[in-house]
């Protein structure tokens, strides 16, 4: 074997064309989901503050913004619902004319095309802010499951492509796929939030869909930051009970996760881009610490590099345009 110096790897680094060329991943829009907070009221459209360029928009508002999702070639979007109402059960969520469930019948009306996914927890829309119905101050894993099923029942009527439960309760999709099977709606698909952490990088979000737990914190259901094998056995779980997608969350300090994932699994992987990971971003663009365009795509490069297929991000429309424009 020759090595240095009849072997060069700058050979292949020296122009444009040639770097295209032996490019191993490319993204597309075609790889980005986009997420959308649906408020209640009429004409809202408030920007999240520790997100920016992100909005809780209300119903009205929608079409408009599935429009321009479209119109960069995104495929699809995930919606979190911000109901009027919270209860002890977050019996709202369930609601055949809620919020996620109103915003579905509009995205598929603006654009039949449109690929929508629905989060499916409990979190804000249970006056506790935890995701799952509580006993005492723990939370009830097989109460929350009696509930999830309705939950998952009333979105896939109205129309939701995917189901995607975030709440990390054991048998959450199991239950969720057999609710979808006895009720006809074989062709709805489940993406489990298979691997999701406890993790501090989730801050924004829950300003986003004001979902901050009123006591406690998360850490006896979603997974411990320092757990990869723990990871695998929740994917593989997630498998058994006939996810068709599962889904890492966060993705930046966990691309060793999805990379293992990638490696042991041939099911369609998603990675969630967090809340915490496009605010930094976002901070240090405007502190002038890192330019906007590079690092926005190397990170979202680096995610697929590692192995996921789906990306869901709060960059997606500025990805795409610089995605489309070139
Ligand atoms: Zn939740």
């Amino acid at each position: 074997m020759a090595g240095y110096p009849e072997n060069r790897l700058h050979r292949l680094r020296k122009t444009a064309g040639i770097r295209d060329l032996v490019r191993e991943t490319k993204l597309s829009v075609k790889n980005l989901i986009f997420p959308i907070f649906i408020t209640y009221g009429e004409n809202i459209k408030t920007e999240i503050k520790s997100m920016p360029g992100n909005y809780q928009i209300s119903l009205d508002n929608l079409p408009g913004e599935i429009r321009e999702i479209t119109s960069w070639g995104i495929p699809g979007v995930l919606l979190f619902g911000l109901p009027r109402k919270k209860d002890e059960t977050g019996s709202y969520a369930s609601s055949s004319t809620g919020l996620v469930q109103e915003a579905v019948r509009i995205a598929k009306d603006t654009n039949p095309d449109i690929l929508v996914i629905t989060d499916l927890c409990l979190c804000g829309y249970i006056s506790h802010g935890h995701c799952g119905i509580l006993d005492g101050e723990n939370v009830d894993n097989d109460k929350t499951l009696d509930t999830y099923r309705e939950i998952a029942l009333s979105q896939a009527s109205a129309g939701s492509d995917i189901i995607a439960p975030s709440g990390m309760m054991d048998g959450q999709v199991g239950t969720i796929r057999k609710a979808l099977d006895t009720n006809g709606y074989t062709d709805t698909a489940v993406m489990g939030y298979s691997a999701k952490f406890a993790s501090s990088f989730y801050g924004p979000f829950r300003d986003a869909s004001d979902s901050s737990p009123s006591f406690g914190d998360r850490k006896s259901y979603q997974i411990d930051p320092a757990n990869w094998r723990m990871a695998m056995r929740e994917i593989q779980a997630d498998v058994d009970e006939g996810a068709d997608i599962i889904m890492i969350k966060p993705s930046l300090a966990y691309l060793d996760v999805i990379n293992r994932a990638r490696a042991s699994y041939n099911h369609p992987i998603a990675a969630y881009n967090v809340s915490g990971e496009f605010s930094m971003v976002k901070a240090g663009i405007a502190a002038g610490i890192v330019d906007a365009q590079t690092i926005i795509l190397e990170i979202l490069t680096s995610i697929k590099r590692a192995g996921a297929d789906i990306i869901i991000s709060y960059h997606a429309k500025e990805a795409a345009r610089w995605l489309t424009e070139g």
